[in-house]
């Protein structure tokens, strides 16, 4: 049962038997209990506002053709009580659960788009604004629009400095992990390396078992910090230097807290074909480049209960539109520094012929931190492993990042 629409209903005891199947719905769907149930849809001319009981992971919304509908999918809801709204374009609204969360469908009376849309500073409504169009419009809208809202960072309590609030939902103050110590000199640049998985999540192994991804990228992060610290060009912290679980976002969290000007990620790839090798570089879009870098997000994605993008049933051709300019400039220095790392890396290290990739990586989402996520090669492929898992291997890994993160700042340092 992946939809199982409530609607507006009379009787009193079908619609309790209703919201109870569409928890059940939305708990078997594996929505963790935190997750913030849909306790009101208001239509108010041009606004739809969504209550929830607790904050929700992220929202999406697209308008969709014949009929027309708009669509909002909400990473980490539960569908609440049938709500009986129209007004303005919208002629009913319906909900149902779907993987990871839940789906607010309006029906509409007349051509409209979602305009703009943003979470109130406790992350428990969401206000979406209408605008009636024309039926191309409409019909252009159906075929490329999906725009993304995500909740305000509210436990890190920046100074509001954008527009617009892009960012992910995190834990409350209580539990954010205390701040590793920064290692250097305190002029210099922050780069924080994170050592992919840990404690009960052992990430990848290698064929014959012996080697986990959590234990290979940790030396490898090590082996970084090293050679970064060894260069002094930078100060280094890492968010974690033993064998810890970290949730997703925690790592960016711990790298935002102490105010970074450089996130790396260190992973290591798995393929079910052994031969798969080399390494890769990936930066944060909410389309895949290709079916792998999908498949590597839903891999990555999967360590966090918490995950709250699900790309699984976004169509190739709907593009999202990001609508902070933020983040869109952090993720064009992203994809600067992976062109260097490229670069740097190629001659010392087995590297795939396409070396930067993108994916919908929760812990490349940080809005306003140059993210990347290094898969230093393949944990599946033998000769891969042995050369992460060698002190001389490590050594070109970290080798390649020290030249690349030299230059991004000294790049970045002459521009300014
Ligand atoms: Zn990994």
């Amino acid at each position: 049962m992946r939809f199982g629409w409530t609607v507006a209903a009379p009787a009193r005891h079908s619609v309790s038997v209703l919201a109870l199947l569409a928890l059940l719905a939305g708990w078997l769907a594996g929505v963790p209990a935190w997750a913030g149930t849909i306790r009101d849809i208001r239509v108010s001319g041009n606004a739809i506002t969504l209550r929830f009981d607790d904050s929700v992971a992220d929202a999406s919304a697209f308008v969709l053709d014949a009929p027309r509908r708009i669509a909002i999918d909400l990473g980490g809801a539960v569908p609440g009580p049938p709500a009986r709204a129209s007004g303005g374009a919208v002629e009913g609204v319906r909900q149902g659960a779907r993987d990871g969360g839940a789906r607010v469908v309006l029906d509409l009376a007349r051509p409209a788009i979602v305009t703009e849309g943003r979470f109130g500073d406790d992350g428990r409504t969401l206000t979406l604004a209408l605008r009636t169009v024309d039926d191309a419009t409409f019909a252009r809208a159906a075929s490329e629009r999906r725009l993304q809202f995500l909740p305000p960072f509210n436990y890190l309590a920046p100074p509001a400095r954008h527009a617009y609030s892009v960012a992910m939902p995190v834990p409350p103050p209580a539990k954010a992990p205390p701040l590793p110590d920064i290692s250097g000199d305190p002029s210099r640049p922050l780069v924080v390396i994170d050592a992919g998985h840990g404690g009960h999540d052992p990430g990848a192994l290698s064929p014959d078992g012996t080697l986990r991804e959590k234990d290979l990228t940790l030396k490898v992060a090590k082996a970084i910090r090293d050679e970064l610290l060894a260069s002094g060009r930078v100060r280094v912290a890492m968010t974690r230097d033993d064998d810890r679980f970290l949730i997703l976002q925690d790592r960016y969290g711990i790298a935002r807290r102490l105010g970074a000007s450089l996130f790396i990620s260190i992973h290591c790839d798995s393929a079910g074909n052994p031969d798969a090798s080399g390494a890769t570089v990936y930066t944060l879009s909410e389309v895949a480049s290709d079916k792998e870098a999908a498949r590597l997000a839903a891999r990555e994605n999967k360590a966090d209960v918490l995950a709250g993008v699900d790309l699984g049933d976004a169509s190739p051709d709907i593009s999202s539109i990001l609508i902070d300019l933020t983040q869109r400039e952090t993720m064009n220095t992203s994809a600067s520094f992976a062109r260097l790392l490229g670069r740097e890396a190629k001659p010392l290290i087995p590297t795939k012929a396409a070396f930067h990739r993108m994916a919908s990586l929760m812990v490349l989402k940080a809005p306003d931190m140059p993210s990347i996520l290094f898969e230093t090669g393949y944990i599946s492929n033998q000769r891969d492993a042995d050369f992460l898992n060698s002190r001389a291997g490590r050594e070109k890994v970290a080798e390649s990042v020290r030249r690349a993160v030299t230059v991004h700042f000294a790049t970045r340092m002459a521009a300014r």
